[in-house]
Order: C-alpha cells, then structure tokens, then sequence
C-alpha cells in the first residue's frame, strides 16, 4: 500500500517522502480515500496511529486545489480538547504544509488573544483550536464559521471528559449544516457515542 495508491498526489507525496513515511499506517489506509471521497469518519484510534496525517493529509489536499480563505473564515477546524495537542497538529499542518500557500493557525486559552485575533485577520485556511477559546474568538468577532467545509473533533472523549460538551453543542449551531465531519476518539462510551451520531451522516467507520 502506497500513500499514492490512496489518492494523494504531489506536492504531499514528495513531502512524505522527505520525512521518510515509507507506509501508510491502518488509519491512514481507511480514512484517506473516505475523507477525499467527501465522507464522514468515525475513527477509533489511539495517539500514535498516524492519526493527525489521516486526518490531515487529505485536507491538505484539497484545500490546496480551492481559493484561499478569506479574512476571519476559516475553512479547516479541527477541534482539540488541550493546548497540547491543538499546538501538535498544528505542528503537523505546517509540517505537511510546509512550502504551500496554505496558512495554518492556533488557538487556545491561557495566552493573550491579540496575536490569534491578528491572525485570523490576514486570513488562515487551516484553523485548530480548544473549545473555550473557539467561542471567546467568535464573541470577539475575530471569527465566524460560516465558511468551514470541515469539522475535525481530535480525541472526542478527552474533550467531553474535559467538560467541554456545551461548548462543542453551542459550536455546533454555529457550523454550517452542509459541511465534512470527521470525529476521532481513543474510547467510545455511550456520551461520545450520542455526540458522534448526532453530528455526523452516513458516517465511513474505522477501527484499528
Ligand atoms: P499521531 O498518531 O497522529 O499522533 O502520529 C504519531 C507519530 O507518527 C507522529 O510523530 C507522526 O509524525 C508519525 N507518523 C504518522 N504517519 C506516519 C507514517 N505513515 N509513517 C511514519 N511515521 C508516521
């Protein structure tokens, strides 16, 4: 199995190849054609599985093949329960990214909001973000969802066992009906489950 044979086309193939990713992982293997075929996912994977690339990759993908994002509209959300892990895949969008034209941004608690709100004003096609500082974001008006194509949620159960669950529901009227969704979680009981079901369609499921 090659990253080729699942869809993915240069430039990202000559960036995997530099960072010596010889093989998709299983992950990679079932969510990059779903996701570039338009599907939902539902993806039981731990850290460590490859996940952020399948998630990523794909994404990067397409948007690289679309206009860029206008001020304040991101088209790219992936959601993330921690500062950690929200700088992570941010990390791994620019990685991935890297050379493009596509701009990626952070946002999350506990720091100033001048520098996020700055630049989601020069415009971020990618944007990754906690919960809280999502919505303290769009209050600010530094911020509206009405262009986002796709909602990735990265660890759903972390986030609900963090308390996050009124924020991603009140995110969720925020984000336009037609959109990709895209939920990874380690574990699935029964709240992560309610939450995956009620936000995606026809969803593609993964196991590994
Ligand atoms: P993640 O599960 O997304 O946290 O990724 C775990 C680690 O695996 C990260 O350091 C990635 O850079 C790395 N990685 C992801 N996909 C591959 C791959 N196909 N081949 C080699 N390393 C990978």
């Amino acid at each position: 199995m090659t990253f080729a044979s699942l869809g993915l086309h240069e430039p990202l193939l000559a960036t995997l190849h530099a960072l010596n990713y010889q093989q998709p992982t299983a992950v990679q293997q079932a969510a990059i054609p779903a996701i570039l075929a338009g599907r939902d996912v539902l993806a039981g994977a731990q850290t460590g599985t490859g996940k952020t690339a399948a998630f990523l990759l794909p994404k990067l993908q397409q948007l690289l093949n679309q206009p860029a994002a206008s001020a304040g509209q991101p088209l790219l959300l992936v959601v993330a329960p921690t500062r950690e892990l929200a700088q992570q895949v941010a990390d791994s969008a620019q990685r991935y990214g890297a050379g493009s034209r596509l701009r990626t941004g952070v946002a999350y608690g506990g720091v100033s909001l001048r520098p996020q709100i700055q630049a989601l004003q020069e415009g971020l096609e990618i944007l990754i973000a906690t919960p809280g500082r999502l919505l303290d974001l769009i209050n600010q008006q530094a911020l509206t969802l009405s262009a986002v194509q796709t909602l990735v949620l990265d660890e759903a159960d972390r986030m609900l066992d963090l308390g996050f669950s009124d924020e991603i529901r009140a995110l969720l009227k925020l984000l336009p009906a037609q959109r990709q969704t895209l939920f990874f979680s380690a574990t699935f009981p029964k709240a992560v489950k309610d939450l995956a079901y009620s936000l995606l369609r026809d969803p593609q499921l993964i196991e590994v």
